[in-house]
Order: C-alpha cells, then sequence, then structure tokens
C-alpha cells in the first residue's frame, strides 16, 4: 500500500505548496513550483529528494520556480496537456503533459486528473483516491473558488461540479489561503446557513493562531462553500433566482465576490 506523506507550507505571500513523499519509494512531488528556493529548501528539510512536479496551471505563482527546479534536481515535470488562453501549448518544461481523466502511478499510487477550466483554460487538477486528498490549484478554494479569468461562469461551474463529485471525505488541498476573506462573502449570499456561521468563527480562531485552513473537506465545501451551493434554495431565494439554472446562481455568487 502507498501510504504517502503530505507536507504543505507556505510560498510567497499566500500561495501553499505541498509535498508528496512515498517512504516506500523514496520519490517525492511538490504540487505547483511558486518559488525554487523555498521548495527546495523545503524538501531538504525534510530530507527528501524532488522526484516530480505536477503542475496545475500555467500562472506564474504556481510556475516561477518550476525551470530551476527542474535544472537543479533533474525532476520529471508533469501538467496539463492544454494551453491556456492565447497561449501557443502548453506550459514551458513540462515532460509529461495529462488531460482529463488520464491516470498515472506516482510512488505506487494512482493518480486522476481532472480537467476544471474556467479560472485558465489549462487547469488540471490531480485526485489522488487511495489517499483521498485532491490538488485543485486555483479552482476550487476553501469556501470559495478562483476567478474566472479565462473561461466562462457556465465553464468554472461544470469544473466546480466535478470536484463536488469526489466523495465527501476527500481532502481538499488548494493553491491559496483565502479562507477567511472566503467566509465573511459566503455568509453575505448564505446568511442563514448554520454550519456557515460555525465554520467562520472556527476560521477566524485559526487565523488569528496562524494555523493553516487548508486542507478542507469536500463534504464541508458542499455544506459551506456558496460556489458549490447554486441548489441551495435558500441562496436562490436570498438572490432571487428561484428559477434559475445552477451556473447562472453561480455565475451570479462570482460576480458578487468580484465586486466585494
Ligand atoms: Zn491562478
Amino acid at each position: 500500500m502507498a501510504g504517502l506523506e503530505f507536507f504543505q507550507f507556505p510560498v510567497l505571500s499566500d500561495n501553499y505548496c505541498v509535498l508528496i513523499h512515498s517512504p516506500e519509494t523514496g520519490e517525492t512531488a511538490a504540487v505547483d513550483a511558486a518559488d525554487a528556493t523555498t521548495i527546495l529548501a523545503a524538501a531538504k528539510e525534510k530530507g527528501w529528494k524532488l522526484t516530480h512536479l505536477l503542475i496545475t496551471h500555467h500562472h506564474w505563482d504556481h510556475t516561477d520556480g518550476l525551470a530551476e527546479i527542474k535544472q537543479q534536481t533533474g525532476c520529471t515535470v508533469i501538467g496539463p496537456k492544454y494551453p491556456g488562453k492565447g497561449k501557443d501549448g502548453p506550459v514551458e518544461g513540462v515532460d509529461t503533459t495529462v488531460g482529463d481523466g488520464d491516470t498515472f502511478t506516482f510512488a505506487s499510487s494512482t493518480v486522476e486528473v481532472l480537467h476544471t477550466p474556467g479560472h485558465t483554460l489549462d487547469m488540471v487538477n490531480y485526485h489522488f483516491p487511495e489517499e483521498k486528498a485532491v490538488f485543485t490549484g486555483d479552482t476550487l478554494f476553501v469556501l470559495g473558488c478562483g476567478r474566472v479569468f479565462e473561461g466562462d461562469g457556465k465553464m468554472m461551474w461544470e469544473s466546480l461540479e466535478k470536484l463536488a463529485a469526489l466523495p465527501p471525505e476527500t481532502s481538499l488541498y488548494c493553491g491559496h489561503e483565502y479562507t477567511l476573506s472566503n467566509a465573511r462573502f459566503a455568509i453575505t449570499v448564505d446568511p442563514s446557513n448554520e454550519a456557515l456561521k460555525l465554520k467562520l468563527a472556527e476560521i477566524g480562531a485559526k487565523r488569528e493562531r496562524g494555523e493553516p485552513t487548508v486542507p478542507g473537506r469536500i463534504g464541508e465545501e458542499l455544506e459551506t462553500n456558496p460556489f458549490l451551493r447554486p441548489a441551495d434554495p435558500a441562496i436562490r431565494k436570498h438572490l432571487g433566482m428561484e428559477t434559475a439554472k445552477n451556473w447562472e446562481v453561480f455565475t451570479e455568487i462570482r460576480k458578487r465576490k468580484d465586486n466585494a
């Protein structure tokens, strides 16, 4: 059995990077490559040698360290096969491109690839079913979702639906610590949600103690994250969108967050 170890640490101002290590094979993957110095130092501190990079999307705060990490470690870079908007091809430096429905093996664990376009067109997420964990990049955040830069609301909603369908016990590792501001917004569109009220208090306390709020859990997101809840009658009523389609309600919530 796999038994992978996960080590999450902050990079740049509010990004997270996670190292995934197999004590069995000695392999170590980093999810995204915001900054080479920080990531290589984290691997060194753990006594792990980077063998893989898993890239979610082309934004600089997920790829800036790619070339240097690859050069220093000789690691294999796995990333989306899709180009971002206005790009000629996949992220430069990717050795193995992957797309929706693909699976590959890291150490002895299966990794399933989900294409979740919207924030960017190239976005892929990595699901580790045996470890019950998903790496969502900037698609799904704890209590929030990424801004829709390259796709449209319908596309983003369909991407979020893929993540919402994962087993509820799945740990949600996302690219940023945005949870507190997400929670403060969430309560404005879903003010009567008791689970959300509790979560807002819990998150505020965690951040005061300087603790991360990531990873979250898919099951909790289904109960508290308004971007996964456009079908909820209370939210629809609050927005005056009782008969709208789910993606239309989602798009309205995203618009309100953009203007918050
Ligand atoms: Zn991004």
